[in-house]
């Protein structure tokens, strides 16, 4: 999606294709002629060479029309920053995500009957934080593809013993592209190896540099195995919270977007969404991507069924008429017609799109044919 080889792409800046594969080293990425490289890696190369890349998303004008809604600056309030955790293979991010839950789950009176909705929200020093649950760079890079943004910011584990590896590069500049920053979380200080020194000097190559060397990044050492440093890492993470200044509009028209969705045989479609604006209540018609439908049910990430969900809240809903995908944005509608208007049209342009791509493929196979 969006993605083209480094040939393609140095046609397009009119460069020379080892000019870029040197700039993508510099970057941190290996890269051949016939590589393809990311939006997001594009957009930083572009920028490299003084191009602003813009990677366009199709329009839905209507859908359009009711997202862009100004709010009165006044009925803004605080909302709780939405995390993701991203970083190199092995280094700890679900042991790291699986801490943080749990370290929730004893804390509720429930019992610790958490279900799996794909993000999850945990309480500390009487504030929140949602977490996506999605580890790796899924929940990034299929999100903004589809013109998405839902992380405010990024964790990036690193683990002490091992340093700065390919993911790790991928994970910085993916959260470079899209604005998001980083705190680094300096994973498995536990063991007799770990050398925390190592990867601040190693990061400060990607200009991650700490606090102590006179730079602006945050680094807490953990050991996620051993669940230590976790509580000083979430209050970093409501540090940098702190300098966003996140703020939503409870009153505003709800609208967010789709973090998982699935059939479920007794349950029908489910969703779990993140409410970026407004208040979603039980009862509402809401469109996401071409589905459409009353919300029946909302449930949390403790199994509890809520009526209302604000700002920065992750629920699972039912009654939606299909399976929306991930990273497609919601929005409630007024009126049940109006919603499956609109996503009759959006259906019928997909068809048609699709419909398109065919007979591209088709007249492809022709000429290789002669
Ligand atoms: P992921 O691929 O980034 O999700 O990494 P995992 O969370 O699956 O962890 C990879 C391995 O490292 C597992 O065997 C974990 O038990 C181990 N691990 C994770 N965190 C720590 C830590 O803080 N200390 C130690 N010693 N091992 C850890
Ligand atoms: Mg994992």
């Amino acid at each position: 999606e969006g993605a083209m080889s480094v040939g393609d792409f140095a046609k397009l800046l009119q460069r020379e294709p080892a000019e870029l594969i040197k700039r993508l080293l510099l970057l941190g990425v290996m890269a051949t002629i016939n590589q393809e490289i990311d939006t997001d890696t594009m957009e930083l190369i572009a920028s490299d060479f003084g191009v602003t890349l813009h990677v366009v998303e199709p329009v839905d004008e209507e859908a359009l029309d009711m997202l862009v809604e100004e709010d009165d600056p006044a009925s803004l309030v605080p909302r709780p920053p939405v995390v993701t955790i991203m970083g190199h293979v092995d280094h700890g991010k679900t042991t790291l995500l699986d801490a943080i839950r749990e370290s929730k789950v004893t804390a509720t009176e429930s019992g610790g009957i958490t279900q799996h909705i794909g993000a999850y929200q945990v309480e500390i020093a009487d504030r929140q934080i949602t977490f996506l649950d999605t580890p790796g760079h899924e929940a990034f890079t299929t999100m903004r593809a589809r013109g998405a943004q839902v992380t405010d910011i990024t964790i990036l584990v690193v683990a002490a013993d091992d340093g700065v590896m390919p993911q790790t590069v991928e994970a910085i500049n993916h959260a470079k592209a899209a604005n998001v920053p980083i705190v680094v979380a300096v994973n498995k200080i536990d063991k007799p190896d770990a050398n925390p020194d190592r990867v601040k000097q190693e990061l400060t190559q990607y200009g991650l540099v700490p606090e102590e060397w006179g730079g602006d990044t945050i680094f807490a050492p953990i050991s996620a195995l051993k669940r230590q440093g976790l509580e000083e890492l979430l209050e970093m993470v409501l540090l940098v919270a702190d300098v966003q200044e996140l703020k939503a509009n409870p009153e505003g028209r709800p609208r967010g977007t789709v973090i998982e969705a699935k059939l479920d045989r007794g349950r029908g479609p489910v969703a779990t969404v993140l409410v970026q604006n407004g208040t979603l209540k039980v009862g509402d018609i809401v469109v996401a991507g071409t589905t459409y439908g009353r919300v029946r049910a909302m449930v949390n990430d403790t199994g509890r069924r809520l009526k209302t969900a604000g700002p920065s809240t992750p629920v699972e809903i039912q009654g939606l008429n299909g399976v929306p995908s991930a990273g497609d944005q919601f929005v409630v509608y007024d009126d049940e017609r109006g919603a499956r208007n609109l996503v009759e049209k959006r259906m019928s342009r997909e068809k048609q799109e699709q419909m398109q791509n065919t007979a591209r493929v088709t007249l492809d196979d022709l000429y290789r044919q002669i």
